[in-house]
């Protein structure tokens, strides 16, 4: 299964991601955390990228479709992944349909996770994330046990630079102007589907759940096993 997560900034993506991915054995290609390993790892990438994702600005096209182009190829992506943060315009939304369609397969469901503006700042803001594995808390909606330190690694806790609420706002314009469109595209595709993200994060995840379980039903029953 190819599923990709739509939603503005702090909709959940990365929450969900974590959590599908582990039930369904599927890959995450999560843009944005790659930016960011890249950028602490002072890389030739992190170094081009820095200043698009310090800004809340979109990293240009080509350097986005390369990335996903590299990664893809992969073979653990063969059996499913999750796009998380990508894509982000429609030309990466057309970009990852011809390489997906170069090894006959195709996007199977696009899940839209719709919260407020105003809950896209609350959640912004309150997000602390492990610098050690990614993982992300929310200081009121889902704390750690131990303030400051991951449950799960022990690791540090932080904020990413892009959670004030200046850069915040920024990103959220972003998502509208180049984003949002997307939602369109997959919906004249007819995968398209809308998950009201404001429930607690048990609640979304099983509304995404039930959405991906009758998609696979669909599909088996279109092509039955032998
Ligand atoms: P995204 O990847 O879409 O930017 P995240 O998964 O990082 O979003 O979530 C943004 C913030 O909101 C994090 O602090 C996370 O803990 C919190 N969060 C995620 N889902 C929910 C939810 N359903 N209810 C409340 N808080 C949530
Ligand atoms: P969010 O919590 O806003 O969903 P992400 O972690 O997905 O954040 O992305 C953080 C930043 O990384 C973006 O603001 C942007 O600068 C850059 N980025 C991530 N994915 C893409 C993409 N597909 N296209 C362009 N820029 C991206
Ligand atoms: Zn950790």
């Amino acid at each position: 299964m190819y599923i990709i997560l739509l939603g503005p900034p702090g909709a959940g993506k990365g929450t969900q991601s974590r959590r599908l991915a582990q039930e369904y054995n599927l890959k995450i290609i999560s843009t944005g955390d790659i930016f960011r390993e890249e950028i602490r790892k002072e890389s030739e990438l992190g170094k081009k990228v820095k200043k698009y994702l310090e800004a809340g600005l979109l990293v240009p096209d080509h350097i986005v479709i390369e990335l996903v182009k590299s990664i893809i190829r992969y073979p653990e992506c063969s059996l499913g992944v999750i796009f998380d943060g990508f894509p982000r315009t429609i030309k990466q939304a057309e970009e990852l349909d011809r390489l997906l369609s170069n090894c006959n397969r195709k996007v199977d469901i696009a899940i839209n996770i719709e919260i407020s503006d105003e809950d896209v700042i609350k959640r912004n803001t309150y997000r602390r994330v492990c610098i050690n594995c990614g993982r992300v808390y929310h200081l009121i909606f889902d704390p750690p046990k131990t303030s400051d330190i991951c449950d799960f690694c022990g690791g540090k806790l932080i904020q990413r630079k892009d959670d004030k609420e200046d850069v915040i706002r920024k990103r959220l314009e972003v998502y509208r102007q180049w984003t949002r469109p997307i939602i369109q595209y997959y919906s004249e595709k007819s995968i398209l589907v809308n998950i009201d993200g404001t429930k607690n994060i048990d609640e979304v995840y099983n509304q995404i759940k039930t959405v991906i379980e009758k998609r696979v039903k669909k599909l088996r029953s279109h092509n039955p096993p032998d």
